[in-house]
């Protein structure tokens, strides 16, 4: 059960979440629950969840180890902040930054050679889903992004389907639609890495999820957790999200 906080809370607000939600969620012990605050507020949120099970992602990664690149972080430099997951290829990094399926094969490769998960984001936009190119969307995107990773590499990452028509605006896909998305990664997978790796492959959903809608989701077999945005800013509402898990 996963938490995007895009470019929300400061340091300081961080840690007012972390007071209010590890008791909260203090006992749940059937999934895993990883926070992704901004990178800034990544070292007061590590020692938020120390003696807690919650642990602690970036929101990015670039793939040099370190060098003259301006602004950037590097999966080593996470690592060493005592972040063990990172989110790679959201639609907003994609959308603002221009991110492109080879970058994200490479993100991935480095987050997992800095010995982080990447969480590997995939989702059709608007048009293409009204279009009919969902699985069309998440094919290229799959054989561009993830497909070029090893099968070693590949047993280390999770990967989100978030249609980028569902995030931010309310839409939260149904069951049956993220149900459908999920299948077909998940072929996709077994196609390139094996009917085990598909079997093994954790898929999250995201897109506008809350959590009355959670519930639902989670039911499905082919849903192994959410990745939420809005509504993980909330400590409430998210630890009512991760006990639907
Ligand atoms: C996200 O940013 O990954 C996301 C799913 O956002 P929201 O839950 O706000 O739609």
């Amino acid at each position: 059960m996963a938490a995007n906080w895009k470019m929300y809370k400061t340091a300081e607000q961080a840690t007012l979440f972390f007071d209010a939600f590890n008791p909260l969620v203090d006992g749940v012990n059937d999934c895993e629950i990883v926070i992704f605050p901004a990178s800034i507020a990544i070292p007061a949120a590590v020692n938020a969840v120390t003696r807690t099970a919650i642990r602690i992602g970036g929101q990015n990664i670039f793939w040099q180890k370190e060098g003259a690149y301006t602004g950037e972080i590097s999966g080593e430099m996470l690592y060493a902040a005592g972040a063990t997951w990172v989110l790679v290829g959201h639609s907003e990094r994609r959308q603002y930054f221009h991110e492109t399926d080879a970058d994200v094969l490479k993100k991935s490769q480095s987050a997992l050679a800095a010995g982080l998960t990447p969480i590997i984001c995939v989702g059709e936009r608007l048009e293409d889903h009204k279009a009919g190119k969902t699985d069309e969307v998440l094919v290229r995107q799959f054989a561009g992004g993830i497909a070029g990773l090893t099968e070693e590499q590949f047993a280390n990452v999770a990967i989100a389907y978030e249609p980028v028509w569902a995030i931010g605006t309310g839409q939260t896909a149904t069951p049956e639609i993220a149900s459908e998305a999920h299948k077909l990664i998940r072929s996709e997978t077994g196609k390139r890495f094996g009917r085990t790796a598909a079997e093994q492959l954790r898929i999250l959903y995201g897109g506008s999820v809350k959590p009355e809608k959670c519930e639902g989701l989670m039911k499905e077999p082919e849903i192994d957790g959410v990745l939420v945005g809005a509504a993980s800013l909330d400590p409430e509402a998210f630890a009512k999200i991760v006990k639907a898990a």
